[in-house]
């Protein structure tokens, strides 16, 4: 048996499943199931229940509204990202939606799951991060709204407690973005990640070199200065198997150089 025995419920409206989520400590969200179900084939992890939110439209759907804003509920898929003319108004999203994993995943894995995972070998947690996005988490008291520095806390660990869910991700208009990364063959995650914001003042969010992306501001798009505010960011990444702390050191500066690159040629 690949799994030991598990509840299961598929609420039908947000309401409900936020109830069931607080009446069991040991019952967690289960999106795409893209992470959760794997970390319960390794038994990492074994969660009493899994509260499915496949049934709840409060958690779907992409909207752009007049000022550019774009809204995707948590339970987007990527695939549903990368196929929608609303989230061509950010295209960087449906771009790097299109680098993760294979076709399976995409058509499984969420937004709002793979922020909520904040595993630093993620490809959205930085994006979110540099994008300057804000997270609608929905609990027993209500609504609240927090911002990307105050949602990615620890590997694994964000804002969203127990009892809560993740409704919505905002993201502000803008079309100057950029990303790269060097991953683990052509599908494979991060060794370590750049993404890059020109709307505004420059933002760079790093991933993989620390639990939680790492969010750099050069003082311009000059490569000398983006490389300046990577050293000034004092990096300490993990050394293991795919890459020593060295290696992640320097490849936070050429990746970083390479994000802002890709966003300044889509300066208007
Ligand atoms: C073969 C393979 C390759 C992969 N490669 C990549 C890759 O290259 N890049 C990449 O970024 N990812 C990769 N992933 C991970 C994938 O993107 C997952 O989809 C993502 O990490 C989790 O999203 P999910 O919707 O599947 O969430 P789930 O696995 O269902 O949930 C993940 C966690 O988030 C919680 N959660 C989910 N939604 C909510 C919510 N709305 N509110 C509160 N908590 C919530 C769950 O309780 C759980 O703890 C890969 C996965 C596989 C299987």
């Amino acid at each position: 048996m690949l799994l030991r025995e598990v509840g299961y419920a598929r609420p039908g409206s947000l309401g409900e499943a936020l109830v069931l989520l607080r009446a069991d400590d040991g019952a967690r969200a289960l999106a795409g199931g893209q992470t959760l179900v794997n970390v319960m084939k390794a038994r990492a992890g074994s969660p009493d229940a899994l509260i499915d939110l496949s049934a709840l439209d409060e958690l779907k759907g992409i909207e752009l509204s007049g000022d550019g804003t774009l809204e995707l509920g948590a339970m987007t898929t990527y695939t549903q990202i990368m196929e929608s003319s609303e989230a061509r108004a950010r295209p960087i999203l449906g771009e790097v939606c299109a680098q993760i994993a294979d076709v399976q995943v995409r058509n499984r894995g969420t937004i709002g799951g793979n922020a909520c995972t904040n595993d630093p070998t993620n490809h959205l947690p930085p994006l979110l991060a540099a994008l300057g996005a804000s997270f609608v988490v929905q609990g027993a008291d209500g609504e609240r709204t927090v911002t990307a520095d105050e949602f990615f806390l620890g590997v694994y660990m964000t804002a969203v407690g127990q009892g809560e869910l993740l409704t919505k991700i905002r993201i502000p208009p803008g079309r100057s973005d950029g990303f790269a990364a060097v991953t683990l063959g052509v599908e494979g995650t991060c060794i370590v990640s750049a993404a890059a914001s020109l709307n505004g003042a420059a933002r760079i969010a790093l991933g993989c070199v620390d639990a939680v992306p790492v969010v750099v501001t050069p003082a311009s798009a000059d490569a000398e200065a983006v490389r300046s505010a990577v050293r000034d960011a004092q990096l300490d990444p993990p050394s293991d198997v795919h890459a020593s702390s060295d290696y992640r050191r320097h490849l936070a500066e050429v990746l970083a150089v390479r994000a802002v690159n890709q966003a300044s040629e889509r300066r208007s």
